[in-house]
């Protein structure tokens, strides 16, 4: 298993220096050597070094200054890895993230939207109520644009129960830069209503009842947008590993549209060539959100995009229980695993907290029968901006 720091838009005019012990003429005296790659043959001679039984001391960019860590050359070196510094912050990443908006309204001076559509996303039957709400951004001076990946923010009408007026609470945006109907004006939300019960009452969350309420026409207060940390890479080869439960599947959307939605690839030039693969996770399948979309992207794209659902209330894992995310992630260990080790890979999390230790055990089980460490492998990941995680 290789992790490596690498982002998917490295190019040979990257240099890496990589310091090597007991590899090549050092190889018997255990002296320490430096080998200057492109980044095209670091990870042969990553290998190299592993077979001959060499150990990487660092690896460093040209252009930056402080060591990174070794990237791990093989299983045994993976596990043995021990980070002395933080990997060097990827440029390219850093030129990525450049351009993205941010804060553009803040609460006190929000942004005014008109809400256009809201409509169920939800088939006969589902548990509890998600809606699709699109607002109108047009007017706005700065223009409130934003990415796909990022977040905007609602400030519903009314006051609190201090007589203040409501804070602002986030959703993540589920259309793309372009919107919907690809006239760049406009945002789209998909927003579960909370609902529970207290002392023999039930409770409706302020903001997600005000939205899910909501009537076109509407004027409404936006903050935003804000977030990177659910950034796609700009890479048209980039391989994508989505685990969305519940409105999770809100940035989900936005790739898949981006990545698949004809009009969409028409507008945005981006021809996406990589491999993405969501799994969604929800109670029925009435709850599936998008489900019609991402079915078509399968078979308009079986080559680039596959589809799993793990559906809770009517599917069994193979224990007999019920069916989660995690389950299915168990199931594909072996090619998460495998197209992770492309440093090409990203994964991508979304949906409530509570979905992470599932999935975190899962794959620290799928890793140990590598012999991997999990809690080792995943920092790498997160440091080399492939794993990317939103949950609240
Ligand atoms: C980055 C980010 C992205 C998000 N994206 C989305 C999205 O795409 N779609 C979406 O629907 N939501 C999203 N959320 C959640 C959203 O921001 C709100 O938290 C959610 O809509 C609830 O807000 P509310 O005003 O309806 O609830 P509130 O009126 O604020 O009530 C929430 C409070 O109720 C209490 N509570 C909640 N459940 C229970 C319970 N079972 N028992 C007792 N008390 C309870 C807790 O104190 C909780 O803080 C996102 C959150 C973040 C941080």
């Amino acid at each position: 298993m290789r992790v490596s720091t690498a982002t998917t838009s490295c190019s040979d005019s990257h240099v890496f220096t990589v310091v090597v012990q007991g590899y090549g003429s050092a190889q018997e005296s255990n002296a320490e050597r430096s080998i200057s790659v492109p980044f095209s043959r670091l990870q042969s001679l990553m290998q190299s070094i592993s077979q001959l039984g060499g150990k990487v001391i660092s690896v460093t960019a040209a252009s930056d200054a402080s060591a990174a860590p070794a990237a791990p050359a093989a299983p045994a070196a993976a596990k043995k890895a021990t980070p002395t510094k933080a990997p060097a912050k990827p440029a390219a990443a850093a030129v990525h993230h450049a351009d993205v908006p941010v804060n553009l309204y803040k609460p006190k001076t929000p942004f005014i939207g008109t809400v256009t559509e809201n409509y169920s996303l939800l088939a006969e039957g589902a548990i509890g109520r998600v809606n699709h709400i699109t607002f109108d951004l047009s007017g706005g001076d700065p223009h409130l644009r934003y990415v796909e990946g990022q977040s905007i923010g609602i400030i519903p009408d009314g006051e609190d129960a201090n007589g203040k007026p409501h804070k602002l609470r986030l959703y993540s945006i589920a259309s793309t830069r372009h919107g919907d109907d690809m006239a760049d004006n406009t945002v789209s939300l998909c927003v579960r209503q909370l609902q529970y019960e207290k002392d023999g009452e039930t409770i409706n969350g302020v903001c997600s009842t005000f939205l899910c309420d909501i009537e076109p026409g509407a004027k409404v207060k936006i903050t935003g947008p804000v977030g990177k940390e659910m950034l796609l890479p700009d890479d048209e080869d980039a391989n994508v590993i989505m685990l969305a439960t519940g409105t999770g599947i809100a940035p989900m959307r936005t790739y898949l549209r981006r990545m698949f939605e004809p009009t969409e690839r028409e507008k945005n030039g981006w021809h996406f060539k990589g491999k993405a693969w969501l799994f969604m996770g929800a109670p029925t399948t009435a709850n599936l959100l998008y489900d019609d979309d991402f079915n078509r992207y399968a078979s308009e794209f079986p080559e680039n995009f596959r589809y799993t659902k793990a559906i809770s209330r009517e599917q069994q894992n193979a224990n007999g229980g019920r069916m989660y995310i995690q389950d299915r992630v168990s199931e594909n260990a072996e090619e998460i695993f495998s197209w992770i080790e492309n440093p090409k890979t990203h994964v991508y999390m979304c949906g409530l907290r509570g979905m992470e230790p599932g999935i975190d055990e899962a794959m620290t089980a799928a890793a140990a029968a590598k012999g991997l460490a999990w809690h080792e492998l995943r920092p790498q990941l997160k440091k080399a901006e492939r794993w990317h995680v939103e949950t609240y």
